[in-house]
């Protein structure tokens, strides 16, 4: 699970790497296809995917082991907190009557955000919606 937002926040980085010192205007700077970049676009973009990215939260911990367990996994060291264990939960996406439910997937919000990369090297097969 951790690995998609790892995959996420990596092409979302790309994204912002790829526009750095372009001022807008057509990229052909590989001399093949004229590019229209649009810089702003670009940052708008990567910006409200980042924010998609921190509405889906991930936890270990299960709502009905108390609130004081609950901890959203984007804290400090939360990459670490993750790799512990193998089940995961979207604290957004899998309540059920108040508790979250574990789907041994990750949620459909951040695979869906994902999908524009299945042609990455990196993309998983699994990921795919
Ligand atoms: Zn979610």
């Amino acid at each position: 699970m951790s690995e998609l937002v790892e995959f996420l926040r990596a092409r979302f980085a790309a994204e912002l790497d790829d526009i750095e010192g372009y001022d807008g205007g057509w990229n052909d700077a590989d001399g093949c296809w004229g590019i229209h970049v649009d810089p702003e676009f670009t940052r708008a973009d990567v910006q409200a995917k980042k924010r998609l990215l921190e509405l889906h939260p991930h936890t270990t911990m299960r709502q009905d082991l108390g609130e004081a367990r609950l901890r959203v996994a984007y804290g400090p060291n939360w990459e670490k907190r993750l790799k512990r264990v193998d089940d995961v939960f979207c604290t957004t996406c899998h309540v059920e009557d108040g508790v979250i439910e574990s789907s041994g997937q990750p949620c459909e919000t951040l695979r869906l955000l994902a999908l524009p990369y299945v042609n990455h090297p990196d993309y998983r097969e699994e990921w795919k919606p």
